[in-house]
């Protein structure tokens, strides 16, 4: 096949989504269904969102569709019956839907769920457009190993790592002095610190120009988001933590920015909509028409910026802390996150409290020791166990 064929769409990517009915999930079959002759399915996972993993499947073509949870299995064998679709569940068929052969794993799982998969696909020989900020987070550096022995970068599906991606000048990366991250800020920016924290779950739930799974939007909120994505740039761009910024800009058009030693600052612009970095993904290193938002400038008319208020949003702190430390503290930092947002998604415990549960987490596995580096998945995923343990404890027991 020759770039030419490749060019003119003789012979679709093969596309395997991991979290297809999560909103990063919506994003990437919305791409790869309005151009069937560049993309072709091979495989789709959920959770337990059997209707929609199936709907989206028949939609597709995709040839195989996962459930995690096994105990969906026979739902979803009735919903794709006759379609001759293949069927699986349980965790060793999404392991199996990451390592199938294809051009592209997008990996949208949430949370620590999925570390695994994402190295499955990576060791599997498969490049990775990577949504899940966690496995990054969590387990970068094995991660990024990964994808450098098999010499496929990480696309990032991150807006902001996306915008970064775009303007990083490879041949000049030792001419970058920093990296800025856009921040929304969230539906809080403009509150007093006393009013977040009693924040209810639905005022967090309203992120101002995003609509996404409902972990990363209370993260958002307590901007906790932003400092899981400074984590993530560390990992995709080699930066040090004091040349990683956060600037806050509401209107959430400029998405991420390269400042390189001759003064010159590089950013990447377009409409907040999932959609732009995931086809930026797809169609890399080319670039391919794609049905997604556009921006006026004129109508827009005003870019603002700000620095974040590290008192009012202690979970950006908080990040910012685990990565200078490094080691697994990021991991044991994220564990600790997950278990707090499910728990204010319940009303178990306050907005405010999330960042306590976060903080004192991180303290007992400092105090302790435990919190050196991983050496291998298997450490990752049982000091991932450990710290959700831990953070579970102190949500009993009142924080
Ligand atoms: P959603 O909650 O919308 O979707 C999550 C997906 O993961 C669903 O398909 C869900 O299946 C699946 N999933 C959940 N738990 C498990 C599990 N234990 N094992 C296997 N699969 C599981 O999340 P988002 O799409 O919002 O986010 C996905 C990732 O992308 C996150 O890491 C997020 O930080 C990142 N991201 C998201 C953005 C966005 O705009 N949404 C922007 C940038 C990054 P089911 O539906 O069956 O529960």
């Amino acid at each position: 096949m020759t770039q030419f064929q490749e060019s003119a769409g003789l012979d679709p990517k093969k596309i395997s989504v991991l979290g297809a009915s999560g909103s990063v999930g919506d994003s990437a079959i919305d791409i790869v269904s309005g151009s069937p002759q560049k993309y072709q399915i091979e495989a789709l996972t959920a959770y337990r969102n059997v209707e929609k993993l199936a709907k989206a499947a028949i939609k597709t073509g995709a040839r195989f569709a996962v459930v995690a949870d096994e105990a969906c299995y026979q739902d979803l064998k009735e919903a794709l019956s006759g379609s001759g679709i293949e069927v699986g569940a349980g965790s060793s068929a999404v392991e199996e839907a990451a390592s199938r052969s294809v051009d592209i794993v997008v990996g949208a799982i949430v949370g620590a769920a999925g570390i695994r998969p994402t190295m499955v696909a990576l060791e599997a020989g498969n490049q990775v457009a990577l949504a899940n900020k966690e496995a990054l987070v969590c387990a970068g550096d094995l991660v990024m190993a990964a994808a450098a022995r098999l010499g496929k970068p990480i696309l990032p599906v991150d807006s902001e790592h996306s915008a970064v991606f775009q303007v990083y000048e490879r041949d000049n990366r030792s001419e970058i002095d920093e990296i800025i991250l856009t921040a929304s800020g969230g539906p809080f920016r403009t509150w007093e610190k006393d009013a977040i924290a009693g924040a209810t779950v639905e005022q967090a739930m309203k992120h101002p120009n995003f609509s996404m799974g409902s972990k990363i939007t209370i993260d958002s909120a307590s901007m906790m988001n932003k400092g899981l994505e400074l984590i993530e740039a560390h990992h995709l761009y080699g930066l040090a933590a004091d040349r990683l910024t956060v600037v806050v800009h509401p209107q959430q058009i400029i998405h991420g920015l390269v400042c390189y030693s001759d003064g010159s600052m590089l950013a990447q612009l377009g409409a907040p909509d999932m959609r732009i970095p995931v086809a930026h993904c797809l169609a890399w290193p080319e670039r391919a028409p794609a049905k997604t938002d556009r921006i006026s400038l004129t109508e827009i008319a005003q870019f603002t910026f700000e620095l974040p208020d590290y008192d009012k949003f202690p979970c950006l702190q908080l990040a910012k802390d685990a990565l200078k430390a490094g080691g697994s503290l990021p991991n044991i930092m994220n564990a600790a996150n997950e278990i707090a947002v499910a728990a204010f998604l319940k009303k178990r415990v306050s907005f405010g409290g999330i960042a306590r549960v976060v903080e004192q987490t991180m303290e007992a596995f400092v105090q302790k020791g435990e919190n050196s580096s991983a050496a291998g998945i298997e450490d990752v995923l049982s000091l991932d166990k450990s710290a959700r343990e831990v953070a579970e404890r102190l949500l009993q027991d009142g924080l």
